[in-house]
């Protein structure tokens, strides 16, 4: 029997004559096709609706890099805390640790997997008198930005968490590594609400390159310094340099920098993936729908949130382990027995042991969290498969038993 696996990126002869045609012209690295991808990403990203001004956009090597950027593009240094979800990638906790800022782990929604406003609100309250950021611990700081993570390609309450950043006078930078492309109740694109959003281009992810993300921000501030640090902290373009009329070798380093910038052969690959992006949302959409139709009503399973917002990045169903007669990890090595790639997304961040003895964290700190990582099984949604996989795996979901 054929294995189905978790995740395989949809490549077709258009991504292999558009890497073809920038291994044949001489340029590798970023130039021409990571400019147009950024302007074209752009202008998808401002066709919303409302339709609304463009933000600025700039590939990066990763969603780790471009969120890297973001944080120390907003200011956020020694001393100061950022708050964000347990409930994600360790990628959005490590880059405010990359700047020595501390992290504060924030609850998820009870209904929902995402950030929860209420307790993001608590804990601002909390930190910003002075206190630890839990009432038995935790990190203390100045508060200096959130991350709402769009799990899964659900988005957050951004209204709420807007409404709370401005209040307490923090940055918002969205992890929208899951939301291309993802709607808010406004019709806005999910990323390009905040002062920057990060969007990943990994291999897993709905729009895959390989490796790269694109940085977004409407923030003149935050896009003149993301300009520069991705490029070693020099002044001009590394492909200006080679255009302009100006001298070519001549450049000024401002900062140390980062290299973080996105080559051209991948660039190009995910100039056609975006080309392709409403009909590749389609096929991950029709997935989802025949998984609600088969899954909803079954008191041994709870459906994802779902609605046409979501770009369906993940179909996070939930089991209910004593309805099921067997626990998480035994549902997904029955999956696995019958070939279906299966995962967890994600481990809690305070369960890891780095971040859970640096700051002294409770396993029962983050109740809501728990009781989603405990019966979260991710089943496969991407948009290469065929009918009869996504009936094979309804089948093989229905007939697990304990
Ligand atoms: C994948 C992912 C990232 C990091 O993306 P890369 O492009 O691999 O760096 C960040 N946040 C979340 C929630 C992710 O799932």
């Amino acid at each position: 029997m054929d294995k189905i696996p978790f995740a395989r990126p949809l490549i077709g002869v258009e991504e292999e004559e558009a890497v073809l045609r920038v291994l044949r012209s001489g340029w590798l690295t970023t130039g021409p096709e990571a400019l147009a991808f950024e302007a074209e990403f752009a202008a998808f990203l401002g066709g919303g609706t409302p339709k609304t001004a463009e933000p600025k956009a700039f590939a990066v090597n990763s969603a780790t890099s471009g969120l890297h950027l973001a944080v120390k593009a907003a200011g956020v240094g020694e001393g100061d805390v950022v708050l964000i979800p347990s409930f994600t990638f360790t990628a959005t906790a490590e880059v405010v640790r990359y700047e020595r800022a501390d992290v504060v782990f924030v609850d998820v929604e009870k209904d929902s997997f995402l950030i929860d406003p209420n307790k993001l609100e608590t804990t601002l309250a909390r930190l910003r008198a002075g206190k630890t950021a839990y009432q038995d611990g935790g990190p203390c700081g100045r508060p200096a930005a959130v991350i709402p993570v769009h799990y899964g390609g659900l988005p957050c309450n951004m209204e709420e968490i807007m409404r709370i950043a401005r209040t307490y006078q923090i940055a918002v930078i969205e992890d929208a590594a899951h939301s291309f492309p993802s709607r808010l109740p406004n019709g806005e694109y999910a990323g390009c609400v905040g002062d920057a959003g990060v969007f990943s281009f990994y291999a897993t992810k709905t729009l895959a390159t390989g490796e790269g993300g694109m940085l977004v921000t409407r923030n003149e501030e935050i896009a003149r310094q993301v300009s520069v640090l991705r490029s070693h902290g020099i002044d001009r373009p590394i492909f200006a340099r080679y255009t302009d009329p100006k001298a070519s070798w001549y450049y000024e380093v401002v900062e140390p920098g980062f290299k973080y910038n996105l080559p051209d052969v991948l660039a190009a690959i995910g100039r056609v993936q975006l080309r392709r992006a409403n009909d590749l949302l389609a096929m991950r959409r029709n997935i989802a729908r025949r998984y609600d139709e088969a899954f909803g009503g079954d008191d041994r399973f709870a459906l994802p949130p779902g609605g046409p917002s979501n770009a369906y990045h993940l179909y996070p169903l939930r089991i209910k382990p004593d309805a099921l007669g067997l626990d998480r990890a035994a549902f997904i090595a029955a999956l696995r027995d019958k070939g279906i790639g299966a995962s967890v997304h994600f481990i809690p961040l305070h369960t890891m042991p780095y971040y859970r003895n640096r700051y002294n964290l409770r396993l029962g700190g983050f109740p809501e969290t728990m009781r989603r990582y405990e019966q979260e099984v991710s089943l496969p949604i991407w948009p290469g498969m065929t009918a009869t996989m996504i009936e094979r795996i309804v089948e093989a979901v229905r007939d697990v038993r304990g």
